[in-house]
């Protein structure tokens, strides 16, 4: 953490001097720290040269995706819209995957057209998209019976997840390409999002081998993501060389026995872009229950929702006032729900050590890039902040903020000039 005279610095620049300019709330990026952050996965993985597909929903700004194009990454998307903004940024339709999840023949029409390669996630795609494209490639989504992630919510693996063909189904996958004259190139999982342990990740890896064994046109292994980042003090890193060399040592033996190479993909979003991100926000109240010392702020779980719905941790730094005399509180948005508090654990609202919090200070919540923004809403009818690039010394702004007349325009009655 960059602090310099008891303020924070991101990207050289004073985070005041950023509230200043740009207003708050707002959503900060170091552009330095996404960079950093592809080179380690690269290095991590190196010895098998895999393709690696941005988790586009991680975070969707145009900035951000022109970043991962220069840094020579791929695209994982999830929606047409994604497709849409990948290709407007630039992107090569051969150099995205879409992946949707209950997907439907309109939307398959859709990829087809672009010429985007699709990963389908049930028979029910497998059989609309080998009846739209009969002899064309595809690849799969496998469910391997094994999930894992930093919360229920997040688990996309095991039989309590929606997400893919279950491992067990190859003959019915077999039956449908058959049908269809399809040719199955891909085979893929993605088992949850979080991960901080190798453990799940290289036991799943051992069933979609298994599963990929079966199928004998394959060009890649596409083994999803999961890697976490650590959000609270107790969290120990990911060992991602570790865990990378292990990944590819074990895909080279495969490939050995498949008999011939295949590419592998990784589609890292959270581990990319969640440590560049602070969402900036001002103090605007602090009052005392009986229990606790409540700092109130500008900002929401329509802004950050993530404590909210997983009661992730995220680190929250006086932006005004670094270091001094620690102060255990509460930390709440000024959204008109009692739990909109940003400092949650897993049990609920949790008091954290703030130095000396007064009127008017910053407060940055930090590891904030990555499914932050993203998941914005209009709740309350508050516009979603404004998002700003920082990079040696230097603030672009990347997204403005919304106004009234932005938030009304989808309605039929025109309100817009209401005072
Ligand atoms: C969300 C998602 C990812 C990215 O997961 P992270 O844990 O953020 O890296 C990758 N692949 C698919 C299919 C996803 O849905």
């Amino acid at each position: 953490m960059d602090v310099r005279e008891n303020r924070l610095f991101l990207g050289g620049v004073a985070a005041e001097a950023l509230a200043r300019e740009f207003g708050t709330p707002l959503y900060v990026y170091e552009e330095e720290v996404i960079r950093r952050q592809c080179r380690l996965l690269r290095e991590s993985f190196a010895a098998a040269r895999p393709d690696l597909h941005y988790a586009v929903k991680a975070n969707h700004n145009p900035a951000l995706l022109r970043i991962m194009l220069e840094e020579g990454m791929l695209i994982d998307a999830v929606s047409p819209f994604e497709v849409r903004l990948c290709l407007a940024v630039g992107f090569a339709p051969e150099r995205i995957l879409a992946t949707g999840n209950n997907t439907s023949p309109e939307e398959l029409r859709w990829y087809l057209a672009q010429g985007v390669p699709v990963n389908v996630g049930s028979l029910v795609e497998l059989e609309h998209f080998g009846a739209l494209n009969p002899g064309g490639r595809v690849a799969v989504r496998i469910n391997p019976d094994i999930g894992a992630g930093h919360h229920n919510h997040v688990i996309t693996g095991g039989p309590d997840s929606k997400f893919g063909i279950y491992h067990t189904e190859r003959e019915r996958i077999g039956e449908v390409l058959a049908r269809h004259k399809l040719r199955l190139v891909g085979i893929h999982a993605h088992i949850g999002t979080g991960m901080l342990e190798s453990r799940h990740m290289l036991a799943a890896m051992e069933i979609i081998l298994a599963t990929a064994a079966g199928f004998s046109e394959l060009e890649f292994i596409d083994f999803g993501s999961g890697f976490g980042i650590p959000y609270g003090p107790d969290d120990v890193p990911l060992p991602l060389a570790e865990l990378g060399a292990a990944m590819c040592a074990r895909f080279a033996a495969f490939c050995t026995s498949y008999g011939r190479p295949l590419r592998m993909k990784l589609e890292p979003g959270r581990i990319l872009v969640a440590q560049s991100g602070s969402l900036l926000m001002r103090v605007t109240n602090i009052q005392a229950t009986p229990a606790h010392t409540f700092v109130g702020t500008d900002s929401g779980f329509n802004h950050l929702i993530r404590p909210v719905l997983y009661g992730a941790h995220h680190r929250v730094v006086n932006a005004s006032a670094v270091a001094g005399e620690m102060q255990p509180v509460v930390v709440a948005g000024n959204i008109c729900e009692s739990g909109d508090v940003f400092t949650q654990g897993p049990d609920g609202l949790e008091e954290r050590p703030l130095s000396k919090p007064e009127l008017g200070h910053l407060l940055a919540l930090r590891d904030t890039g990555a499914y932050g923004m993203a998941l914005a809403s209009h709740y309350n009818l508050r516009p979603k902040p404004a998002e700003v690039l920082v990079n040696a010394g230097q603030a672009r702004l990347i997204r403005h903020r919304e106004t009234y007349e932005d938030l009304v325009r989808g309605f039929v009655e025109n309100v817009a000039q209401s005072v």
